[in-house]
């Protein structure tokens, strides 16, 4: 009897559950024939994920974006999915946060709105930031912002190991640096559309923590991992659309709208936990229940850039949110309180 040669590939599934106030990344593995390009939809245990009762536990994996597994390497594949419910319609899963992000997009994609996001992280080890000492403190900070060094540097062969692994994978990472706090650092994805942006900074969040696993290394997106003088972790959004790299009223009506009443406690509350806590006015921010814009300024809630008012056009920078905010829920709001105003 001939024998056959069934070649395969793996792809893994990766999908954000439901748990609160903060959710975690999913991920699991589908063996499918080699060469697959087209990825089924699959199911999941809702009732571990706090996304469906025991006793109607089914949850529902509908693939969105596909790319290389920069880890596994071969032919082999992550693929993001969205969560529906099993009835049959595909209907977003109340977790599901995409959908709503894919909708504001449909509706201004005419604008062509743009996003870039400087997502901060800190690793942790054995309870404490990477790098610190057993007890007490590391010296103050001050040298660790973009340091070079073994005192002033903790966790470099990770986040070499994760930039790597972003390119590899064909994600628009943009750049990387060490953060101002020690063991805290920060990368860049983007410029990309509404939903293409949200979806590889999930992408790229689960590099991070799947290839950190390897370190014995957590990666936190905590607001605020360390109280006291020590920053915040944020993920501050640069957003512009088509009109606003053209001409310079474009981003001021753009800064007036996110300021509107109702708009900045709406904004907020889409922004991630822990505003209060990262949002007090200190360590580059605005104070959470305080709006401002201005030029340069590191302390206002949306900065424009100093290029941005020289070349009188370009992009804003959204300071508010935390490192742990869902970039479907921020792009969302942002996609529809600025293009509503520039309409
Ligand atoms: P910072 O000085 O705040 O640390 P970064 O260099 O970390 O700035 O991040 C700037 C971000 O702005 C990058 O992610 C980049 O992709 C994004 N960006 C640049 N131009 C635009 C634009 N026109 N629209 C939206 N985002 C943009
Ligand atoms: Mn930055
Ligand atoms: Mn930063
Ligand atoms: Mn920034």
């Amino acid at each position: 009897m001939e024998e056959m040669i069934y070649m395969a590939m793996r792809a893994e599934y990766i999908w954000i559950d439901g748990t609160k106030p903060l959710p975690y990344v999913r991920s699991k593995t589908k063996i499918v024939p080699d060469g697959t390009t087209e990825f089924s939809i699959w199911g999941f245990d809702g009732s571990s994920t706090n996304q469906a009762p025991g006793d109607n536990s089914d949850c529902v994996l509908r693939p969105v974006f596909v790319c290389p597994d920069p880890i596994r390497g071969g032919n082999d594949v992550l693929v993001l999915c969205d969560v529906c419910l099993p009835d049959g319609k595909m209907t977003p899963h109340p977790s599901n946060t995409r959908a709503a992000c894919v909708a504001a997009y449909e509706k201004y994609g005419d604008q062509e709105p743009i996003f870039g996001i400087e997502q901060e992280y800190t690793f942790f080890q054995e309870g404490r930031p990477l790098g610190w000492p057993v007890e007490g403190y590391p010296a103050p900070q001050g040298p660790y912002y973009c340091g070079v060094g073994s005192i002033e540097i903790a966790g470099r062969d990770i986040v070499e190991a994760h930039t790597t692994a972003c390119m590899n994978a064909g994600l628009t990472i943009s750049g990387t640096n060490a953060e101002v706090m020690l063991g805290q650092w920060e990368f860049q994805i983007g410029p990309l559309d509404t939903v293409r942006a949200a979806d590889e900074i999930w992408v790229a969040r689960y590099l991070l923590y799947r290839i950190a696993e390897d370190f014995g290394v957590d990666a936190s997106v905590d607001a605020k991992p360390v109280r006291g003088d020590w920053n915040g972790a944020g993920a501050h959004t640069n957003f512009s659309t088509k009109a606003m790299r053209e001409g310079y009223e474009p981003i001021i009506t753009a800064c007036e709208a996110l300021g509107a009443e109702g708009k900045i406690a709406e904004h907020l509350a889409g922004y991630g936990t822990g505003s209060e806590e990262r949002l007090t006015g200190h360590h580059e921010t605005q104070r959470f229940d305080e709006y401002s814009y201005g030029v340069s300024d590191r302390g206002a809630s949306v900065r424009i850039p100093w290029q941005v008012h020289l070349d009188q056009k370009g992009y804003i920078e959204d300071r508010r949110p935390n490192a742990n905010m869902d970039p479907y829920v921020v792009n969302r709001l942002i996609t529809n309180t600025c293009c509503e105003a520039l309409a």
